[in-house]
């Protein structure tokens, strides 16, 4: 069966591109015509989406488009209305978006005023007995389920982390976008914009683009071999680390539950970077976990994670017992200091807040 995709997508924040998860959703999507020989459309909402077309141009597809400033910003009446008229715009049996917050916000109304039906949070689209499907997780990552539907139009948001972006080549000439003109109402511009409130820089640890998960267990806050805990120098070290590496922080339920009850751990530790059963399962290439045992219902939580390191002082924790590569039965605190110098070197960046420890070395397990 042909099936008439259109791809819709918002500029990001500066305007110029569209955020990386667009870019995911974009490879999969383009993939959808050759697999069922219908057209691929390419719907953008913004300010302004002359930059963001060039991104995006060599795909081959036709653009339409809704810009101005009532659509610089996430609105629910502006941005329904919007991509409700993308989506009259040209003939659209499956609508393909990435899951962003501002378009997981009024994708199922809009969905709804087509009288479509929508899933979300999808990980892959492929084709099973000739028939476009769906894949998503339940149930904590624990079930995969397979969707395919006989509706149309089959509204469908993709998350992010699960496929290559769409690699824009390098291109020639002015992109051809048909501006859709869509009517706004005094009513529908009633809720304003007034501005980001965001967490301070240094706060910001959950990083779902880094390639590296480095997660803290409640290791860094257990007495050390001098029989005293060392929390400050723990804190220092981390923020050194994420602050050279760029990676973001997960931590164990351990550590984030002594966060909760206030005792004098890691301020920056919230229950939003615990990984595991009741915890979230980030995506990332590469996972370095320090001070953690490695139990069941914390490595639940790294199925997503495909390289695996673990520093940890006992040669029996959970991640010798094959749910790590490689295990260093080691220090973490002399560990991370050792790389936070070399990686100081490598960036030539501010001054560290903690002193480099000698570092006498570790065995490591694979
Ligand atoms: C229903 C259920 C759901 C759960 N869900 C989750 C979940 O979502 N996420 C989660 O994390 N847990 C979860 N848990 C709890 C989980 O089973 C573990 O209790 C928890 O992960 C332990 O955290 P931890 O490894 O940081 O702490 P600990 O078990 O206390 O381990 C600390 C580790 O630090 C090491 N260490 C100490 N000092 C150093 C040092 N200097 N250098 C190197 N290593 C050092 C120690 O050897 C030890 O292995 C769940 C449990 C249940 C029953």
């Amino acid at each position: 069966m042909s099936e008439n995709i259109l791809f819709l997508a918002h500029v990001d924040e500066s305007g110029s591109k569209l955020p990386n998860v667009a870019y995911e959703a974009l490879a999969t999507a383009s993939r959808l015509p050759v697999q069922f020989g219908g057209s691929l459309t390419i719907g953008l909402l913004g300010a302004n989406v002359e930059a963001a077309s060039h991104t995006i141009m060599t795909a081959g597809a036709h653009i339409i488009a809704v810009s101005g400033p009532d659509f610089a910003q996430p609105r629910y009446a502006t941005d329904a209305a919007a991509v409700e008229a993308l989506c009259r715009a040209v003939p659209c049996s499956i609508v393909v978006a990435p899951g962003t917050p501002r378009f997981s916000r009024i994708m199922a109304g809009v969905a709804l005023r087509l009288n479509g039906r929508i899933d979300t949070h999808l990980t892959e689209l492929g084709v099973e007995d000739g028939k476009l499907t769906a894949k998503r997780w339940f149930y904590k990552q624990r079930l995969e389920a397979v969707i395919q539907r006989g509706s149309r139009p089959w509204f469908l948001l993709m998350d992010s982390g699960c496929a290559e972006p769409w690699a824009a080549q390098n291109s020639v000439g002015e992109p051809q976008v048909s501006m859709i003109d869509v009517p706004i109402t005094p009513e529908m511009t009633r809720t304003r914009f007034t501005g980001i409130r965001s967490p301070r820089s240094d706060a910001q640890t959950i990083r779902p683009d880094a390639k590296l998960l480095f997660v803290a267990g409640a290791g860094w806050t257990k007495k050390q071999s001098d029989g005293k805990t060392h929390v400050d120098e723990a804190q220092a070290m981390i923020l050194d680390f994420l602050h050279h590496s760029g990676a973001s922080l997960g931590g164990s339920k351990s550590l984030v539950d002594q966060s909760g009850e206030n005792q004098a751990v890691l301020p920056f530790m919230t229950h939003l970077n615990q990984v595991g059963q009741t915890g979230s399962t980030p995506r990332h290439p590469k996972g370095l976990s320090t001070c953690c045992h490695g139990e069941e219902p914390h490595v639940v939580g790294w199925r997503f994670i495909n390289e695996r390191r673990a520093i940890n002082l006992d040669p029996n924790c959970g991640w010798a017992r094959g749910k790590a590569d490689v295990l260093y039965v080691a220090d973490a605190f002399q560990v991370i200091a050792r790389l936070n110098a070399l990686l100081f070197e490598m960036s030539g960046g501010p001054a560290l807040a903690t002193t480099v420890a000698s570092f006498s070395g570790c065995s490591r397990m694979q």
